[in-house]
């Protein structure tokens, strides 16, 4: 008989361990299936991946993130500083990830082998665990969890310009840590030292195949001579051992909910690596997939608006990579017509990756935002740089504060502010937060009177789209 459990999560990279320790939280009872770890590898997590897991407590994950360094791009020929990172070895990061699952009450199981049929609402999972023993399981949800190893079935994903990782661990002595990224002639790199080891990745395209794994390491060591400022930086150094492949196109699934399985993470949509943001964009798809997972248990007749939220948030922060990482390819201009850096400088089309704020008009509407763990449906105010429409800003309504402000037009806003404060039950400062938001998005015009501006603000449609239709 399938054992009946609440939830399983089939991986537990950062997108499979945060959805199952928040799911956890929430009381659910949560299987994680992990797979022994592969060759040590090193990632730069950004500084919002360490506030994520403050905020959530991961303790043991975040002590495993590595030390922050100094980041360095040489593109189109010039050299800048950027900010810092956190060289991360991800072997020892994802440890830290199951300790803080553990802790959290998840059950993890390390397994050799998992299958995964009947995407409908009663799904079924094969485990052979570790141990060689075989389990069916017949849980009420399956988070799909397993990176871009996570097969798509029959559906077909969006991928961009085929792309292969190749690595290699440089060998010599120790080197100070810093991670630096190097276009080239055909394609880009990026080198990272944690201070104890270093490895230098190779991004090349791969559409029309790669050569045989015995000829990767002259493929690699061609490549990497063209680099000017990494071999200066790794010098006496040189690149030893095997060269390790992964697949680093950006991808994304077609069907990211079906039945009781959702997936998570790279398994639903997989930035170019280039983003150097994947980690932090994985922990954001779990934590939104708490939600709609705990709103399609418990309060099913909001599946729709569940599924709507998941499918606008993950396209949209798809495309969004997308764009951003287009715009930065066509900076390159040293190789524009070479196919690597055609590929990449026009996809996924020619639509800016940000539109300004305070661009454009502004509405309000009806969209399913998270509050308390669920999905729900507020009225929140869209503009053209938030498409998806920004509910709350330091937990002040936007929609009910304009609503407030349309009708207090012309009148001293000092005097008003208390007042409104008061009504909106409120404290003052966050007003004033919320205020500046509205400010930055041309919405108030400057003054001492509450003025909505009328050329940002699209008057007619303060009148909720569909108020009197018959679904509210
Ligand atoms: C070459 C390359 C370089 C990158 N560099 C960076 C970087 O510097 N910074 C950054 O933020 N992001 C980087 N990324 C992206 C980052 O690795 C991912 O976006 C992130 O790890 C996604 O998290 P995830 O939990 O969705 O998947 P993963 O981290 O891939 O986790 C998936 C988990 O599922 C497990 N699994 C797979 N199959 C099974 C199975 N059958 N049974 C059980 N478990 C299974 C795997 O072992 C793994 O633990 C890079 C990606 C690539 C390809």
């Amino acid at each position: 008989m399938p054992q009946k459990r609440d939830i399983t999560v089939i991986g537990a990279g950062p997108a499979g361990a945060v959805t199952a320790i928040l799911l956890a939280r929430l009381g659910y009872d949560v299987l994680m299936l992990f797979r022994a770890r592969g060759r040590p590898r090193i990632e730069g997590l950004s500084q919002r991946v360490v506030e994520v897991l403050g905020v959530h407590g991961l303790d043991g994950s975040l002590s495993a993130v590595g030390p922050a360094v100094n980041r360095q791009a040489v593109w189109n020929g010039e050299a800048a500083a950027r900010n810092l990172e956190f060289a991360t070895e991800r072997n020892a990061f994802d440890a830290g990830l199951l300790r803080d699952a553990e802790a959290n009450g998840v059950r993890c199981l390390e397994t050799t082998r998992v299958s995964l049929t009947g995407q409908t609402e009663t799904p079924l999972v094969r485990v052979t665990s570790a141990e060689g023993e075989t389990l069916e399981l017949s849980p009420r949800f399956v988070i799909e969890a397993r990176g871009r190893s996570a097969p798509y079935g029959l559906t077909r994903p969006t991928v961009g310009a085929e792309t292969t990782a190749l690595t290699r661990r440089i060998g010599g002595q120790a080197h100070a840590p810093q991670t630096m990224v190097e276009s080239f002639a055909d394609g880009w790199a990026w080198y990272v030292c944690d201070g104890a080891q270093a490895f230098l990745q190779i991004f090349v395209d791969s559409a029309g195949g790669l050569p045989k794994r015995a000829a990767l390491a002259a493929l690699f060591d061609a490549h990497a001579e063209t680099l000017v400022q990494i071999s200066a930086a790794i010098a006496p150094g040189k690149p030893v051992g095997p060269v390790t492949t992964r697949n680093a196109a950006p991808r994304m699934a077609s069907s990211i909910l079906t039945g009781s399985t959702i997936r998570v993470g790279d398994a639903a949509s997989a930035p170019d690596p280039l983003s150097g943001n994947g980690v932090f964009a994985a922990l954001g798809s779990g934590l939104s997939a708490v939600a709609v997972v705990n709103t399609i248990i418990e309060t099913p007749e909001n599946r729709a608006l569940a599924q709507r939220f998941y499918e606008e948030r993950t396209q949209d922060g798809f495309l969004r990579f997308a764009r951003v990482g287009r715009s930065f390819y066509a900076m390159e201009k040293r190789w524009s017509t070479r196919p690597f850096w055609r590929a990449r400088a026009n996809w996924p089309d020619q639509e800016p990756p940000h539109v300004p704020a305070g661009s454009g008009k502004l509405r309000i509407e009806r969209r399913p935002v998270v509050d308390g763990g669920l999905i729900v449906e507020r009225k929140v105010v869209v503009t053209p740089d938030q498409p998806r429409g920004i509910w709350r800003v330091d937990s002040v309504p936007l929609a009910e504060l304009i609503e407030h402000l349309h009708e207090s037009e012309g009148e001293p806003i000092a005097e008003r502010a208390p007042l409104l404060a008061n009504r909106m039950g409120i404290g003052n400062g966050k007003l004033a937060v919320a205020l500046d938001w509205l400010r930055s998005r041309r919405v108030l015009a400057a003054g001492e009177s509450v003025a909505i501006e009328p050329a940002s603000i699209d008057l007619d449609s303060i009148e909720l789209k569909g108020e009197k239709g018959a679904n509210h």
